[in-house]
């Protein structure tokens, strides 16, 4: 056997844990979570958090492994494989969304009081940045957190928050002062037991239906100075370091998903009979998954120089942008060209390839649109 150019034994032993948990801790509930609109994170999360697998890359001293960005990846390539995208989405907002600003920029009190029990799976998190008029422009956001002596008084509300209903913490983007410019926001701790906060409603979506998405609403919450992360006025420019694990973990979410969607489809085009032959006879089907094949295997390649790029320390946010945006563009192509293979079947509900298909849109969307993506690209490249 070849020896593998990217994972050690170390790699593949984690690969296999992780693999091993989804087929018997979430893949037998998947119908299930899906048709109530929620995956139970606090049960789910406590199991992961006692495997590791919610801390891989994070410092040992607050609940993490210690681990390099290739046990990430080899994780987030697994979790793309959980056969609906709302679960891997949940999983992702604990590990690359929420977290990563409190161990980079969070003082001993947060790392102690909030990171270390989401790694150990005791606490759910989510990350509150979008409101109804802020979403692709960040900086359009109002909520409003007021310095009063030893707290912050928040008020306001957020959008579309992933494990919005369950969190017991927001990492929330909030404004600190009415001046223009990027050094009037802050990011901040915000336990959800605190007075003055209520879940509006758990919104009905197109896909990634095992994923709560919600309204949240801050009236008057009294949040502790201590639950500033970082500087204040720096926050801003935390989210936007904090977005590049979000948007790091789209890549192997987006090429996981296109191979299994891949290797369901063959399957299926193997049995399925038109015309007196199995349909992966048709050349033209076959050409096309090799078209997508070779452009998952680019994609994946690109996702290892990132990897490579990070471990060394670079920065690599006009990687990850690149990434993101193509990642985002195949999973769609390869979900909508399969699900055409399945012919009418593939339109009912019950078939794998119509969540797919139905989760794939998310991608293009959030934590960033392509446009975002090509703005970001085109400013790094200075066009
Ligand atoms: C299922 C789901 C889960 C989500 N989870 C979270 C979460 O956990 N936390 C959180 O904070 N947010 C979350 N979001 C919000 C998500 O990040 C935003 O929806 C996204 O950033 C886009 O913002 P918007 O919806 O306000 O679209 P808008 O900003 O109104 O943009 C609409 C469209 O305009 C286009 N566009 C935008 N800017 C440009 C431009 N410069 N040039 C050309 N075209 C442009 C894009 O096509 C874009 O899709 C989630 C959204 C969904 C649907």
């Amino acid at each position: 056997m070849t020896k593998d150019l990217y994972f050690s034994k170390d790699h593949q032993l984690v690969r296999r844990a992780v693999a091993d948990f989804i087929k018997k801790e979430i893949n037998p509930y998947i119908d299930q979570w899906e048709e109530e609109g929620l995956t139970p994170l606090h049960d789910l999360f406590k199991k992961m958090g006692e495997l590791g697998f919610l801390g891989l890359r994070y410092d040992t001293k607050y609940g993490g492994e210690g681990l390099d960005y290739w046990y990430e990846l080899v994780f987030l390539e697994e979790i793309a494989k959980i056969r609906a995208g709302g679960v891997a989405l949940a999983i992702m907002v604990q590990t690359n969304m929420a977290t990563p600003a409190i161990s980079d920029f969070g003082n001993e009190y947060l790392k102690k009081n909030y990171l270390e029990p989401a790694l150990k799976g005791q606490m759910v998190s989510a990350i509150a940045v979008t409101e109804s008029d802020a979403g692709s422009d960040v900086s359009a956001l109002k909520t409003f957190a007021k310095k009063e002596g030893d707290h912050y008084i928040l008020n306001g509300s957020k959008t579309f928050i992933t494990n919005g209903t369950q969190a017991d913490f927001l990492t929330l983007l909030a404004r600190t002062s009415e001046d223009p410019g990027y050094h009037s926001f802050s990011l901040f701790i915000v336990p959800t037991d605190i007075k003055g906060f209520s879940v509006g409603k758990k919104l009905d979506k197109l896909g990634m239906r095992s994923s709560d998405t919600a309204e949240l609403f801050f009236d008057n919450m009294k949040i502790p100075a201590q639950n500033l992360i970082g500087q204040e006025g720096e926050g801003f420019i935390q989210q936007m370091m904090q977005f590049q694990h979000e948007r790091f973990s789209a890549l192997p979410l987006a090429y996981g998903t296109a191979e299994a969607i891949m290797k369901e489809t063959i399957g299926y085009l193997k049995q399925r009979v038109v015309f007196g032959k199995p349909l992966i006879k048709q050349q033209v089907i076959r050409h096309n998954l090799a078209q997508w094949a070779s452009e998952i295997q680019a994609l994946k390649q690109f996702t290892y120089h990132i990897v490579r790029m990070k471990t060394a320390g670079q920065d690599a946010s006009k990687e990850v942008s690149m990434g993101k945006l193509l990642a985002a563009q195949l999973v769609q192509k390869v979900a909508d060209g399969c699900l055409q293979y399945y012919g009418g079947s593939g339109l009912m509900n019950e078939m794998a390839i119509s969540r797919f298909f139905r989760d794939s849109k998310l991608i293009s969307v959030g934590g960033g649109a392509d446009e975002v993506m090509k703005e970001i690209i085109a400013k790094l490249e200075r066009y």
